[in-house]
């Protein structure tokens, strides 16, 4: 492994430092094997504000990318992200951070708990849904999708994560009876890692990173 002082910076598009200690977790095995390093918008000068005006999480991801690459001259990694509802046609989708019109996390989850009120349990199936997106300076780009099946519930529970985390309860996860109804809020932030989309997509994305940064 290069020294700490040798890793080859590659950018994440965004200006969370929450988000890029995430990711530094997320693909910790395959930073410490490539010798590269993570690093925010923050900690780079002539950091670009990119309009995501795209209408897909795929383009919107790449759109990210492809302007910090080219603004900073450094390989690049971002991602968007939504909660997509099925019976509502899989919004809020690319809408998810301004459902309520900018007003912020919770009233976002209030106004998407109205809009199921009269929608059975059975009914109220949803992803989280994340686009995984790298790029070069010289144009190559590459991204991945990931997904983390589950349901909206009727209330919030638990007080980790942020977003729509409070009312959303993965499929599939836990043995037990307690376990199986949590809502991604009472996971930890390991446990959460463990199965998220965005964990998802930036694992698939590792033969891209591979191919591209390896030399
Ligand atoms: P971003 O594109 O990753 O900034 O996410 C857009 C929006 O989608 C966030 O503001 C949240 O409302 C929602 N979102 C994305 N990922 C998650 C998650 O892991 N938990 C809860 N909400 C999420």
């Amino acid at each position: 492994m290069r020294a700490q002082a040798e890793r080859r910076r590659v950018v994440l598009a965004t200006h969370n430092a929450h988000k890029v200690s995430e990711l530094r977790e997320i693909l910790s095995d395959v930073t410490a094997a490539l010798g590269i390093e993570i690093v925010g918008l923050d900690e780079v000068p002539d950091a670009p504000d990119v309009i995501e005006n795209a209408v897909t999480f795929e383009q919107n991801a790449l759109l990210k990318a492809a302007s910090a690459a080219k603004a900073t001259g450094m390989p690049a990694l971002a991602d968007d992200s939504g909660l997509a509802v099925d019976v509502l046609g899989g919004a809020p989708g690319i809408f998810s951070a301004r459902w309520s019109g900018g007003q912020g996390d919770a009233a976002n989850v209030k106004l998407l708990l109205a809009q199921l009120s009269d929608v059975k349990d059975r009914d109220r199936a949803a992803s989280f849904v994340c686009a995984a997106a790298h790029a070069l300076p010289d144009g190559r780009s590459a991204v991945e999708v990931g997904r983390l099946a589950g349901s909206v519930g009727r209330e919030t529970r638990g007080s980790g994560g942020f977003g729509y985390d409070p009312i959303f309860v993965p499929e599939g996860q836990g043995n037990d009876q307690a376990d199986a109804g949590r809502t991604l809020a009472e996971y930890t932030a390991e446990e959460k890692n463990a199965i998220s989309h965005r964990s998802r997509a930036f694992r698939a994305l590792i033969p891209h990173l591979k191919e591209h940064l390896s030399s």
